[in-house]
């Protein structure tokens, strides 16, 4: 595994600092999960992948909730509430189940399990990164990279 570089190093004690302040109840240590082949730095809070970008200008930016599809204007926030925000997302998508509105399967964004790995799939077989969908989708499902020109799923 790559190392975090500097500017991850210093995101990690950041988020690690506002979690000992915001969030006590999972404020255990922050791990270092492995780098993506882009240099993407992951971590964990509460039970749900927390992405570290490898440069980044704004105090409080340079995170991504990869499983979480809800914009947050500021990211460390967005990875203090990580595990609250995927369980919110997760019973929308069942209430939407129940309600016959979208099957969650159309999601182009965010994971159905909370766990995401450097390779961009998460830890959950039904979600769509597990079943078919190319590297650049599941990138994209990650909010890791624009939308991509390509097919979705290999053929
Ligand atoms: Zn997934």
């Amino acid at each position: 595994m790559s190392a975090f570089n500097a500017f991850q190093e210093s995101k990690l004690r950041q988020l690690q600092d506002e979690l000992r302040q915001s969030r006590p109840d999972a404020a255990n240590e922050v791990q270092r999960k492995g780098v993506s082949l882009c240099g993407s730095a992951l971590t964990e809070v509460d039970g749900v992948t927390v992405v570290i970008k490898p440069t980044g200008r704004s105090p409080r930016g340079g995170f991504v909730v990869p499983a979480v599809r809800t914009y947050h204007k500021d990211s460390l926030d967005a990875a203090v509430s990580a595990s609250r925000d995927f369980a919110e997302q997760r019973s929308r998508d069942l209430d939407l189940d129940r309600g016959g509105l979208k099957n969650p399967c159309e999601w182009e964004r965010g994971h159905f399990g909370p766990i995401v790995k450097i390779d961009w799939s998460c830890n959950s077989p039904d979600c769509p990164c597990n079943n078919g969908e190319e590297i650049g989708w599941r990138r994209y499902r990650s909010l890791e990279i624009p939308k991509p020109m390509t097919r979705r799923k290999a053929s």
